[in-house]
């Protein structure tokens, strides 16, 4: 373990181990096979990078994403570290090189797709070659469950056979207990021993609010909170990415749009972009995102529900991963659940795939409809034990208040009922309000005698009713009938007098309050920090890599606090270590010389 924290503190510029790195290293280097469940920015890379470097041969990554492979090696290069990637990007000359000198055994890592990986020939390639491990990173992938699964990581079970005596270390940042229980069993994993440190992300400020006028609400909160930031916007369709994308540009903000229905080139251009600006703002379907590794992502708003709350949990947590404060905000609405089942409907798989979709999706509406803090709940789904209250989510900032909704309730089941079980929320809504339709005449609704008895709530209190009253399992969306509710067996007490129910009371927007914001420590000077932040930008451009791979914020913070004035000083900040101390030093010690 010296050798361990050697290579941590010189190599890599950190002081110590945090819990439970010097324990998943250990496991590593003796050849022993490892589950590492962490949250993101937890430290998980270091768990197989110096184990790799420990033990001889080199270590191969699994990595699902192509297109990161090239900074992640690129951050890894200018540690000094021997590290490369085969993927299709490269030609064929440059794989050959790298194939050579894999067999020299010059490499300490190789990032490879899992597709590549388990071809024939990368299989004879690794075995003609000393491997010291396997690192299968977003494990996650591998389960059917899970929210990102991967056919191509299905067959990674093979490495335990073709490389029985070669350790194993499968990491990822989510994953509930059911699919927990899968990465072990499709990756054989039955001996590895299991590391869990918490999903609690305490710099993330939850906020969820109901929508009504959503292109404002977001606009709103962007200005006042983030308008020199990084963030992503998630929307669930790609015309609503592009539409927002424009719109935001339109006010002014540096956005793009990223779906899966771009180019390649576009969106590998574009996702360049948002690695290198400082100030940009990706508007993005689902498929951006894994593994992205910038660390001071700011913000991630929520355009659009997301369909279920691994998802959720894994789209925030790409908010600041750097440590410092960071806001993941959402507005929601039943549309959103309509919008997703007919996603899922539409989408191919089995009913009983359906059928657990559909369960996490009614979850995820639960989680929006929460009066109690949001950590607490994000927590509890993943068998995580917390405190009832986080003080930093809005209903631990702003509690909300609760009313006995059991009268609503009943009306607005019964109007379900009545009109058969096949209207949207926004027709039933109209009924209760005893509005005068087309809808309503062409099917005779203004004679049932529930029309108009609902006067006593405005239409977004009814909305609010319908939506908890779904997220509570008493009624569904059905797709069948094209989104329109039906009621579930779970109502009938409810209907019948024999049960009551609480429902939330929607706060009203209070605007100008201060959401958390990264903020500049007060003793630095914010003339020492751009000088620092212009010369780090300087270099990235000359090497053509984002900032953050010549020095992480957090490392620039330091610099600009303690302000060292020799070699030995500057090697003391966290994040320097030998490499970057000899390539970068001079240059940052005349920066802070000249300010
Ligand atoms: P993950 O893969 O778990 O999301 P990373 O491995 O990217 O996280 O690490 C997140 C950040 O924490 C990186 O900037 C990394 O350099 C830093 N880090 C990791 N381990 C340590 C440590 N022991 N001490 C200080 N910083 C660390
Ligand atoms: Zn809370």
């Amino acid at each position: 373990m010296q050798q361990a924290l050697t290579l941590l503190q010189e190599t890599f510029g950190y002081e110590s181990f945090r819990a439970p790195q010097a324990e998943v290293i250990d496991t590593v280097v003796r050849g022993g096979d490892a589950l590492l469940l962490m949250s993101t920015g937890g430290g998980k890379s270091l768990c197989y990078q110096i184990p790799a470097m420990i033990r001889p041969g080199c270590g191969i990554v699994v990595s699902p994403l192509i297109a990161l492979m090239q900074d992640q090696v690129a951050a890894l290069k200018q540690l000094g570290i021997k590290a490369s990637f085969l993927n299709s990007t490269l030609t064929p000359n440059e794989i050959y090189d790298i194939e050579a000198s894999l067999r020299r055994g010059e490499l300490d890592l190789l990032y490879v797709a899992p597709e590549r990986l388990t071809q024939p020939r990368t299989l004879a390639l690794l075995k003609s070659c000393a491997i010291s491990l396997f690192a299968i990173d977003e494990a996650h992938c591998v389960s059917q469950w899970g929210h990102d699964f991967r056919v191509d990581y299905l067959a990674l079970n093979l490495l335990h056979e073709e490389f029985p005596s070669v350790p194993r270390i499968a990491l990822t940042a989510t994953a509930d207990a059911r699919t927990r229980e899968e990465i072990v069993k499709n990756l054989a994993l039955n001996t590895a021993k299991e590391f869990v440190v918490g999903f609690d992300r305490p710099n993330i400020q939850y906020r969820i609010t109901e929508k009504h006028n959503p292109r404002q609400q977001l606009l709103n909160f962007i200005r006042q909170h983030h308008a020199d930031d990084a963030g992503i916007v998630y929307c669930l369709s790609r015309k609503k990415v592009e539409a927002t994308a424009d719109w935001l540009c339109q006010q002014g903000f540096n956005a793009l749009p990223y779906h899966a229905g771009l180019s390649a080139s576009v969106r590998q251009h574009n996702q360049r972009r948002f690695l290198r600006d400082e100030q940009i703002i990706i508007v993005a379907t689902i498929a951006f995102g894994m593994g992205i590794d910038r660390s001071d992502i700011r913000f991630v708003c929520h355009y659009e529900m997301p369909g279920s709350v691994e998802a959720y949990y894994q789209e925030t947590g790409r908010a600041g991963r750097d440590g410092q404060a960071a806001n993941a905000w959402m507005v929601y609405g039943f549309q959103d659940v309509t919008k997703l089942r007919q996603m899922l409907d539409s989408a191919q798989g089995d009913e009983q795939h359906k059928r657990v979709e559909q369960i996490k999706l009614n979850a995820m509406l639960g989680f929006c409809e929460l009066t109690t803090c949001r950590r607490h709940a994000l927590l509890a789904y993943f068998d995580e034990a917390s405190p009832e209250h986080c003080s930093n989510c809005d209903t631990c900032l702003n509690p909300v208040e609760t009313w006995d909704g059991t009268e609503a309730a009943q009306k607005a089941l019964s109007v379900i009922y009545r009109t058969d079980q096949r209207f949207g929320v926004s027709h039933l809504v109209d009924v209760l309000l005893g509005k005068a339709s087309d809808k309503i005449k062409q099917f005779n609704h203004d004679q049932l005698p529930l029309y108009g008895i609902g006067q006593e709530l405005s239409a977004q209190a009814w909305q609010s009713v319908f939506r908890q009253l779904v997220a509570a399992g008493h009624a569904v969306a059905d797709p069948e009938r094209f989104g329109g509710l039906a009621l579930t067996e779970k109502c009938r007490p409810l209907l019948k007098g024999e049960d009551v129910i609480q429902f939330r009371k929607d706060p009203v927007q209070k605007t100008g309050k201060k959401l958390s914001k990264a903020p500049l420590p007060e003793d630095i000077d914010v003339v020492v920090w751009e000088a620092l932040r212009a010369h780090r930008r300087e270099l990235a451009e000359e090497q053509g890599v984002p900032p953050y791979v010549i020095f992480h914020d957090s490392t620039l913070q330091a610099m600009a606090e303690q302000m060292p004035t020799s070699l030995d000083e500057f090697g003391d900040l966290p994040g320097v270590g030998e490499r970057k101390l000899e390539k970068y030093g001079d240059g940052f010690l005349r920066v802070l010389r000249q300010v």
